[in-house]
């Protein structure tokens, strides 16, 4: 089974949930947990005081093309072909490609005849294999300064899709929004569990996550989770009378110091002894029944 958590928008305890939860499932089968938020990978810190073992570390490199100008013409074959709109030309003069706009996709030096789009590898992120508590861990990170984060994050999933299959239970903490990342998570999962908080933002980014889920993958089992409920009743109850509509379980989680503190000491909820646990323990009822 493979249980995506994600969320619109970041901040919200995604990560609590799916460390939380990928513990409790340990008594029930082989655990994977997924860290897809390449951007802000949390998992590992989250479970630092047990103590995670990293075994291995691969680098992940994306295309970057370079104009070599004494060879380019200005034909403008590439613009045309440019996905992105990332080459630009001055008429008669020069060539240039906007990095930031560059998606890498390779056609400008396909369609190039005089050879001019030279090929760059760049370093994006890595992918991390590990083990902590029992379970095993992969997990995804942008290198600092770099921006692509979806890059690392697909290549990892699109690497690493045929051995999820081994575990009996797979955890994904998604990367935040409603990208295409995010929703090929949510496509490639059996349950979705998502994360929003009691606030106005929480509230507008829930309502945009749960229409791509109603627009294009309306039959996948869902539960939400209102983290922090009690900082605003009023969006809490607009959350529960949109889930009540359409059938959705939902499980609150109050503001709590606990969570808090342990969070931010990497001890994860369900493995102390505190009465929170029972909140993690019926998100888990929820997944499983
Ligand atoms: S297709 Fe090649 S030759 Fe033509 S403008 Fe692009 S880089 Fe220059
Ligand atoms: S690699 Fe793709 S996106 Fe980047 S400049 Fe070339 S055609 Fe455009």
């Amino acid at each position: 089974m493979i249980i995506a958590v994600a969320g619109g928008k970041g901040g919200v305890g995604k990560t609590i949930i799916a460390v939380n939860i990928a513990l409790l499932l340990r008594d029930r089968g082989r655990v994977m947990l997924v860290d897809a938020d390449a951007d802000n990978p949390c998992v590992e810190p989250t479970l630092r005081s047990i103590g995670v073992t990293i075994e291995n570390v691969e680098e992940v490199h994306r295309y970057r093309p370079k104009i070599l100008e004494d060879k380019c013409d200005l034909c403008g074959r590439c613009v045309e072909v440019c996905p992105e709109h990332a080459i630009i030309i001055i008429p008669g003069q020069r060539i240039m490609i906007v990095d930031t706009l560059c998606a890498g996709c390779g056609c400008c030096s396909i369609v190039c005849d005089r050879k001019a789009v030279q090929e760059e590898k760049v370093l994006e992120g890595y992918i991390k294999r590990g083990r902590a508590a029992n379970m095993d861990l992969l997990i995804s990170e942008l290198k600092p300064g770099e921006k692509r984060s979806y890059v690392v994050m697909t290549k990892m999933m699109e690497t690493y899709r045929g051995e999820l299959k081994r575990y009996d239970y797979v955890i994904v903490d998604s990367p935040p929004g409603t990208g295409a990342g995010v929703f090929s998570i949510l496509k490639n999962s059996d349950v979705h569990i998502i994360v929003t908080e009691a606030s106005r933002l929480g509230l507008a980014d829930f309502r945009k996550i749960m229409k791509l889920k109603e627009e294009k993958l309306p039959q996948k089992k869902t539960i939400v989770i209102v983290n922090k409920y009690d900082l605003n009743l009023e969006v809490t109850d607009e959350i529960e009378r949109y889930c009540r509509e359409r059938n959705i379980p939902v499980v609150k989680i109050p503001y709590s110091d606990n969570i808090a503190r342990l969070y931010m000491t990497g001890r994860p909820v369900v493995l102390e002894n505190v009465e929170e646990k029972k909140f993690f323990e019926e998100i888990l009822r929820r997944v499983v029944s």
